[in-house]
């Protein structure tokens, strides 16, 4: 496994593999890497030749006040478990290699930004979408692999393919949770054990619409405001949003149907955390 820090380096890398007829898959994060990041990884190593992951905690999709400088990070261990994983480049830019002195092109994907996170955290999507359409020009990949836990961000960077006819297949996976159901994130980290089964009032959320849904309640308003008042019971929980929206638009609903996603931010403390579901069980 090769540990590379330079664009150059990594594009004349990714043109070798592809002129030899190699299939490049990638896999980017922000690091501190648990089982979710190792579950893209496993589908990256079966859909490529060359399995790239980035690590890059990106300075443009934090905002002011964010935990940008607090992020979690540890090289030694994602180097270990990525090497594990079947990995064969760990791309690992500095910020001043990704955003040199003058640099001044930034990616706004419009409409389906407007909504959720795009709403509560201004220019994040306009930063993950600059560095994301950066990584694709530098790792040149056919296939990259994204998790359904940051549901917005998938939507949005298919979207900003599309547009941008950039070539690569955008694949989301599965959400990976704990065995209690609280879905991994590396932010995971800084909830203390109380916060931490605080935490749980999320997937339990989750769990709870469908169910409703399930017993035939399907007004959206009405499932929110029950699942606002059971988060708002936990005392360090400070709702960000709950929503109940299309899962192509990302437009607030106002009934569920099949196309219903449960999406929901809630700082437990300092911590915000993310989750979100389909509230109706499909069957094929
Ligand atoms: P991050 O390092 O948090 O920016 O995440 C990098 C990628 O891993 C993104 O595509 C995330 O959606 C994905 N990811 C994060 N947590 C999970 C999880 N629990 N299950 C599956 N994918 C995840």
């Amino acid at each position: 496994m090769d540990i590379i820090r330079s664009v150059s380096e990594m594009q004349q890398r990714a043109t070798s593999a592809r002129v030899a007829g190699k299939i490049i898959s990638f896999v980017p994060t922000m690091g501190f890497l648990h089982q979710g990041h190792l579950s893209l990884l496993e589908a990256g190593r079966k859909r490529g030749d060359l399995l790239v992951l980035s690590i890059f905690v990106n300075p443009t999709q934090f905002g002011q006040g964010e935990d940008f400088e607090d992020y979690p990070r540890d090289l030694q261990q994602d180097s270990q478990l990525a090497q594990e994983a079947g990995v064969d480049i760990i791309f690992i830019p500095e910020a001043a290699e990704m955003y040199p002195t003058g640099y001044a092109t930034y990616i706004d994907v419009e409409g389906i930004t407007d909504n959720l996170c795009g709403s509560s955290r201004p220019g994040h999507f306009r930063g993950v979408c600059t560095v994301v359409s950066k990584l694709f020009n530098i790792v040149q990949p056919q296939v990259a692999i994204f998790g359904n836990k940051d549901f917005q961000q998938l939507a949005v960077i298919k979207r900003m393919t599309l547009d941008m006819n950039i070539q690569v297949e955008v694949l989301g996976l599965p959400i990976f949770r704990e065995s209690d159901g609280l879905a991994m994130s590396s932010r995971n980290v800084y909830l203390t054990p109380e916060q931490r089964s605080q935490a749980l009032v999320l997937s339990q959320s989750l769990a709870r619409a469908k169910q409703l849904v399930s017993a035939g309640k399907t007004d959206c308003a009405a499932i929110i405001s029950q699942l606002t008042n059971d988060i708002n019971k936990k005392p360090d929980a400070r709702i960000d949003y709950v929503q109940i929206c299309h899962q192509k638009t990302l437009a607030d609903q106002d009934d569920v149907d099949v196309d219903s996603v449960l999406l929901l931010a809630v700082y437990i403390g300092k911590t915000r955390l993310i989750d979100n579901g389909f509230l109706v069980i499909k069957h094929d």
